[in-house]
C-alpha cells in the first residue's frame, strides 16, 4: 500500500446514519467511499431472485459459488452487478434488508465479502462504512468511528425516508420492530458481530444532523 493511501472506517447498526456520513467525508476528502452493506444485500437479492432460503448453508454455498458479484465506480458513485445486471436500485427494500441480515451470519459469505472489500480498499484511499470495518475488514484503517442513534431515533429516520419514498406499507411501530430485530442479529451473531472496538470514536447521532457529524468526524481526523 502506498503512503498516501489510508483507509476510515465507519461501523455501527442500521439507520445510524453511516452511509450518509460516509458519502459527505468521501466527498469533503476527495476519496472513495465503499458501502459494504451494499455487497451483503446483493448476495440476499440473489438468494430472492433464485428461491434459495438463506438459512440452507449448502444451497447458500452453491449460489455464492455460481454467483457473479462485481462492482463498480462511475463518477464516484458504487453500481452492484449481479450476474450482469445493475441491481443498485434493487437491494433497498425490507425484504433485501432482512435477508442481507440472514446471509450475512454465514462465516463462508463474510470470508468472501470480507476479501473482495480489501481488495478494493487497497490501492486507493476510501472511506468504508459497515459493521466489522474496523475491527475485522481494515482493523489497521487509520482513522475508526462508530456511530451510534437510539433505535427510536433510527427509526424515526427510516419511517420519514420511506414515507418520503411514497411507501406507506409499513407503520413507524414496524420499522422500529425491524431495526430492534436487527440489531439484535447483527450484534449477537458469532461470525464478525457488531461490536465497537477500543480505538474507534464513538460519536451519538441521536441528537445531532448529519451536518453536525460531518463537522465532528472532520476534526477529529484534522486532528
Ligand atoms: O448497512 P446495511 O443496512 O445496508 O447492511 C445490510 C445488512 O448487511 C446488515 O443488517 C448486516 O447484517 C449486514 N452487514 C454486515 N457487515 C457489513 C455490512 C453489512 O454484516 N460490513
Amino acid at each position: 500500500m502506498s503512503e498516501n493511501v489510508y483507509q476510515i472506517a465507519i461501523d455501527g447498526p442500521s439507520g445510524s446514519g453511516k452511509s450518509t456520513l460516509a458519502k459527505g467525508a468521501a466527498k469533503a476528502l476527495n476519496i472513495m467511499y465503499l458501502d459494504t452493506g451494499a455487497m451483503y444485500r446483493t448476495c440476499a437479492l440473489c438468494s430472492i431472485k433464485t428461491g434459495v432460503d438463506t438459512r440452507d448453508e449448502e444451497a447458500v454455498k452453491k449460489m455464492l459459488g455460481s454467483m457473479k458479484l462485481e462492482i463498480k465506480f462511475q463518477d464516484g458513485v458504487q453500481h452492484m452487478i449481479l450476474n450482469g445486471e445493475d441491481v443498485t436500485g434493487s437491494i433497498r427494500t425490507e425484504e433485501v434488508s432482512k435477508a442481507a441480515s440472514n446471509i450475512s451470519t454465514w462465516p463462508f459469505v463474510r470470508t468472501a465479502m470480507v476479501e473482495m472489500q480489501r481488495k478494493i480498499a487497497a490501492d486507493q484511499s476510501f472511506v468504508v462504512d459497515g459493521r466489522d470495518i474496523g475491527s475485522v475488514v481494515l482493523p489497521n484503517a487509520k482513522y475508526k468511528f462508530f456511530l451510534t442513534a437510539s433505535a427510536e431515533a433510527r427509526a424515526k429516520r427510516r419511517f420519514l425516508e420511506l414515507t418520503q419514498k411514497g411507501d406507506n406499507n409499513q407503520t413507524y411501530e414496524d420499522v422500529l420492530k425491524d431495526i430492534i430485530w436487527r440489531d439484535k442479529q447483527d450484534s449477537e451473531r458469532a461470525a464478525s458481530p457488531l461490536v465497537k472496538v477500543d480505538d474507534a470514536v464513538e460519536i451519538d447521532t441521536s441528537d445531532i444532523g448529519i451536518e453536525e457529524t460531518l463537522d465532528l468526524l472532520l476534526s477529529y481526523i484534522k486532528e
